[in-house]
């Protein structure tokens, strides 16, 4: 997969860099949500980590969206070290101390980023909601719902939550177990424990905390011994009154592969969903960070206009918007002038380009049959009357075109036709749009709707 993840970013940083620097990487491991990539010096390391790292985190989570890091490493002697194929347990690391208490025989946490506080949280339409049900749990107060389901997409803001809910917590009610970790290490720890014969000590662990937060819960999908042991561990958390928080990239009920009592459980409490940011909130964030950053850089201007053209450009994710930021301001201060436009334009351009809208389907489906006045119901069905078989054609033809979908898919998506006729519909579009003159002219009037 890597392999078509590389073709991508090519695509986005051009020749010239995706030889000098992507092309020599190399997928060492992948595990507790990390990515690792070898590199040949350290200098390659840091400057592909610095320029280009944010752009490799969002193709990777395109496919993987539970990565929430890539890291770079030199391995030992040049070679690539091989790395056994399970992670092997890891000794607490110092942060994971600091974070949340660590007494002997208590549940090892993920350490916590101390950006992610509610003070660094700005709030907007998008996610209110997510974040006063996070403040009422941060209180520490009676367990009024439970659990708090949070999710979203990638990168809008669900671990950021988490962690200010653990980092409040700390502060307000010291006494109490508070535990943020992965479902991905929840189910390390799980494997560890039975592989150990230490399930007693691990069942008698998670059960003794007061709050715990699991941060994407869809990993454990299709994991029946891990969901397994997940339930009886929320289940007894719940019957104690224990708050729980859970998160994942989707509402409980589409998760797909996940036992049908557990997403019951799950939507038993809160659900609260971060929609995808609007423009207002991602200004807000670009300019709580430029705050920060003007004490980083002092002296560094901006000129009018550049937060607003990456809140409007940028609308991805907010992991996103953030790194073009920190590279804008890292690049500024090389150069030695102000930010301007041109400037953010030509340093960000594989991120501006990577972050075009992406045109679905369904959103084609939809445009194509309002422009031929018809039920998008007749243009998916099975009806062939001219009058429905056209405008399908020309849909078809713009999602091979549009999309990155493949024959068969798109075939499915059209009332689980066959990639022939599909195939059959766009060569049909292909001949039309060179001899008549009112498809040519659809065609094209259609395109721009879609592409906004
Ligand atoms: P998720 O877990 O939903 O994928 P994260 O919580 O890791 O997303 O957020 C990604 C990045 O965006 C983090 O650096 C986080 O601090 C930042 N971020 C997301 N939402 C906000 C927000 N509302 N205010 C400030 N920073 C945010
Ligand atoms: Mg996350």
């Amino acid at each position: 997969q890597w392999g078509q993840l590389k073709q991508e970013l090519l695509g986005t940083v051009g020749k010239h860099n995706f030889a000098n620097w992507i092309e020599p990487l190399e997928l060492s491991d992948v595990s507790d949500g990390v990515v690792t990539f070898n590199v040949p010096t350290t200098f390659t390391g840091n400057y592909v980590s610095r320029n280009f790292g944010d752009l490799i985190l969002f193709q990777v989570n395109t496919v993987s969206p539970e990565i929430r890091r890539v890291h770079f490493r030199v391995p030992a002697n040049g070679n690539v070290r091989p790395e056994p194929s399970a992670p092997k347990p890891r000794a607490a690391r110092p942060a994971a101390q600091a974070a949340v208490s660590q007494a002997e025989g208590q549940v090892p946490a993920a350490p916590l980023d101390d950006r992610f506080t509610f003070d660094n949280f700005v709030v907007g339409k998008p996610n209110e909601l997510a974040h006063a049900a996070a403040r009422r749990v941060a209180e520490g107060g009676p367990v009024t719902f439970n659990p708090l389901f949070l999710y979203g997409g990638v990168g809008l803001g669900k671990t950021h939550l988490m962690h200010a809910i653990a980092w409040e917590l700390q502060s307000k009610r010291p006494d109490l177990n508070v535990v943020y970790l992965s479902a991905e290490q929840f189910m390390y720890r799980f494997v560890q424990a039975l592989r150990d014969r230490k399930m007693m000590d691990f069942k008698e662990m998670f059960r003794s905390v007061d709050v715990l937060m699991v941060d994407d819960v869809q990993f454990i999908a299709g994991k029946d011994s891990t969901q397994e042991e997940f339930f009886h561990t929320f289940n007894a958390l719940v019957d104690q009154n224990k708050q729980i928080v859970i998160s994942a990239d989707r509402a409980p009920g589409e998760i797909e592969n996940l036992e049908d009592r557990i997403k019951s459980r799950l939507q038993c409490g809160l659900v609260v969903d971060l929609h995808p940011t609007d423009y207002e909130l991602r200004l807000g964030i670009l300019q709580s960070k430029v705050d920060r950053f003007r004490n980083d850089y002092p002296g560094l201007q901006m000129a009018d206009g550049v937060l607003e053209f990456l809140a409007h450009r940028i609308s991805t994710n907010v992991r996103v918007l953030e790194g073009a930021l920190t590279r804008l301001y890292a690049f500024a201060s090389l150069v030695g002038h102000e930010i301007t436009l041109e400037l953010a334009q030509d340093c960000l351009a594989d991120i501006l380009r990577a972050s075009e809208r992406k045109i679905s389907i369904e959103e084609i489906q939809r445009q194509v049959s309002e422009h031929y006045n018809i039920r998008l119901s007749d243009m998916i069905g099975p009806k062939r009357v001219r009058t429905f078989a056209r405008p399908r054609q020309v849909a078809m033809y713009l999602c091979k075109q549009m999309t990155s979908r493949s024959l068969p898919e798109i075939g499915r998506r059209f009332g689980g036709r066959d990639h022939t006729t599909v195939m059959h519909g766009v060569k049909r579009i292909d001949e039309l749009r060179h001899q008549d003159a009112q498809i040519a002219e659809d065609l094209e009037l259609l395109r721009r709707t879609l592409e906004g």
